[in-house]
């Protein structure tokens, strides 16, 4: 795929996208099938245009096929908004009968003309436009703070020493010169060194790096703020937080307020506890400390769990090569959802360090993924799964692509050793990769083609995080590097013992973040500086220390996005449906019976129901926060 390539399949691609948009509003089919299924088919051909280029704007080696997908994904926005927008469409399928319409065909009208009053479909037309223009403005600032953050990689030199009791292939893979080793902001090079090294200056010194990253991000995340207050006021919102959240499972401002409180007061006791259990740890290295930074959380979480549970996720890293790691994943998906997995060599590529596998389930051509796992110069620095072809049954297969920046076989002197965190991160993107590529098999309309509401998207994947705990996995593929014996299950078990030792005070965190997110777009921006906003939270509920001078929240790539803009809290809310849909498995998390029924009742669904019915049917009851609270409450 080159610049032209992505150009030219986008052009045309619009084109054919126009042509139907002209065509619909020229003539709106009067039979009711012929119109919902002509809605429908403009609505893939717009997703057709977006989701490639969403994948290949983060991944192309390229700046010059990066722009040109920046170029394509600026007039798909602007053609989206102007179908959203379109009156004739509107008046169509708001007059249609729905008297005996299919329960998925009513469902998806029904979500299309919401999205069209999203739109603005419903303003006078000065309105309208004034929408529509600040649409594209937030699309070109969306832009601008992800690349702002996608190009700016700090490098670090840190006196060797630092670097003492970091794991041996880390070192190994970088020589001091002169006694200094370089080390970048790139997650891979970075998280070891803030889990494991004992020099506090370097860990700051590294912290600083990274929260100074994007600093263009200032101004351009005020602007897109300021954009999308706009937008929603000129929609008819209170606020672009009303907006953001008004088509998800938490639905208002109001309610993610209340449901952050009482995760906090869920979590106040654990996270007591285990802020106590760091601070002694703290100052046995500096009598005087009095508190901990939010940076050096992580750090002081592996020595708490290693003093108590005696576990050192060192020890567990000779058992983690990435090769291996990515077999394993495969097989369970196999053996857990009857996905195989067949690698293939396609003509479309952009990096030859993407691997690509055809889907089959029970059997049957289910459609493909391609795995883009390390990082590299220009591309995103983030673990994320996107959607590169949307699968709706009987018209076209999905395909799902994770992009992730984990240790490099090839890179790496000696062989990429993968920490367990980064495992769980695996898991928890290949949790959207299944979710995308079982539904994609099952959902006939486009509009349906995902759950209408985003902040249930993390619970599958949350859900999937479990099971790298799980000593029947770690025990078929987690291997001695050298020695090649299996993993023992005496360090299996302080694994799990360990695991969820400090979700107080990392849920705590995880609120913190949630209230920011919101708080930067629940008013007005305007005099209020991001950093002050943010600030201004974290010194109100974060029990750790901030970093000074820091210009968080600019850098923090879920800010860009309006998946996750005021919806942060997403996170939290889908670890609460996760941790139910666990409870579900009575027989625990291997049980095939069980898992073909959360496979069918809550990932194949996707849009043709609501996401609470989804977990309901699988639960036998509606959803509820027990299992999330009991958990928190035996963290530690
Ligand atoms: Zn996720």
């Amino acid at each position: 795929m080159t610049a032209d390539d992505i150009r030219s399949r986008g052009e045309s691609r619009l084109a054919d996208a126009k042509e139907r948009l002209a065509k619909l509003e020229g003539a709106p089919p009067r039979d009711r099938d012929a119109l919902l299924r002509a809605v429908d088919d403009l609505q893939l051909a717009l997703t057709n245009i977006a989701s490639d280029i969403s994948v290949l704007v983060n991944v192309h080696p390229d700046l010059d096929a990066r722009e040109a997908c920046e170029a394509i994904q600026q007039q798909s926005t602007e053609l989206g908004v102007r179908v959203l927008q379109s009156r004739p469409i509107y008046d169509a399928l708001s007059a249609v009968s729905t008297a005996g319409l299919d329960a998925h065909a009513a469902r998806a009208r029904e979500l299309t003309l919401r999205d069209m009053r999203r739109a603005g479909v419903a303003l006078d037309p000065a309105r309208r436009a004034k929408a529509q223009e600040l649409r594209a403005r937030v699309t070109q600032l969306s832009q601008s703070y992800a690349r702002n953050l996608r190009d700016d990689v700090r490098t670090v030199e840190l006196r060797a020493s630092a670097l003492e009791g970091l794991p041996a292939d880390y070192l190994a893979a970088r020589p001091a010169v002169n006694g200094m080793v370089k080390v970048t902001t790139d997650p891979p090079d970075m998280a070891p060194v803030m889990a494991y090294s004992r020099d506090r200056s370097a860990r700051l010194q590294l912290a600083r790096a990274y929260y100074d990253r994007a600093r263009g991000n200032i101004e351009v995340f005020d602007r897109l703020r300021a954009a999308r207050h706009e937008l929603a006021v000129t929609l008819g919102y209170a606020s672009f937080a009303a907006y953001n959240l008004e088509d998800k499972m938490m639905a208002s401002p109001e309610n993610l307020d209340r449901f952050l409180d009482d995760v906090r007061d869920a979590a106040r006791e654990p996270a007591e506890r285990q802020y106590d259990a760091l601070m002694e740890i703290a100052r046995r290295d500096d009598p005087a400390a009095k508190s901990i930074g939010t940076w050096d959380i992580q750090y002081h979480l592996a020595r708490a769990k290693d003093e108590r549970f005696r576990f050192d996720p060192r020890e567990v890293r000779p058992y983690l090569e990435y090769r291996s790691v990515r077999q394993a994943i495969l097989d369970l998906a196999a053996q857990l959802f009857g996905l195989v997995f067949t690698k293939i060599e396609p003509d479309e590529i952009w990096h030859e360090d993407a691997e690509h596998f055809a889907v089959s389930i029970d059997g049957k051509p289910a459609g493909f993924i391609s795995l883009d796992m390390h990082p590299r110069p220009g591309k995103n620095k983030w673990a994320t799964s996107f959607g590169y072809k949307l699968g709706v049954k009987g018209r076209q297969l999905p395909h799902n692509v994770l992009v992730c920046n984990f240790p490099d076989p090839k890179a790496s002197k000696g062989p990429a050793l993968m920490e367990h965190a980064q495992v769980v991160t695996f898991f928890h993107e290949f949790g959207h990769l299944v979710h995308g590529i079982v539904r994609g098999n099952v959902v006939e309309w486009a509009r349906l083609g995902r759950p209408a509401e985003n902040d249930f998207m993390e619970a599958p994947s949350r859900f999937l995080e479990d099971y790298i705990f799980e000593l029947d996995v770690l025990r078929r593929f987690a291997k001695h590097i050298e020695t090649g014996a299996a993993i023992p299950e005496d360090l299996v078990r302080r694994l799990q013992a360990a695991r969820d030792f400090g979700q107080g005070v990392m849920t705590e965190q995880s609120a913190v973040q949630s209230r920011q997110s919101l708080r930067l777009h629940d008013g007005d921006p305007a005099g209020h500086d991001a950093r002050t906003v943010a600030r201004a939270v974290a010194d109100r509920e974060s029990r750790f220390a901030q970093l000074e001078g820091s210009n968080w929240p600019v850098n923090w790539e879920h800010m860009g996005s309006e998946a996750y803009a005021a919806a942060y809290g997403t996170y939290l809310w889908s670890s609460l449906i996760a941790a139910d849909i666990r409870s579900g498995f009575r027989n625990g998390l291997m049980d095939i019976a069980d898992a073909h029924r959360y496979r069918d009742e809550v990932l194949a669904p996707g849009g043709n129901i609501p996401a609470a019915d989804a977990v309901a049917n699988f639960l036998g009851r509606p959803y509820n926060s027990n299992a999330f609270k009991e958990r928190l409450a035996q963290s530690g």
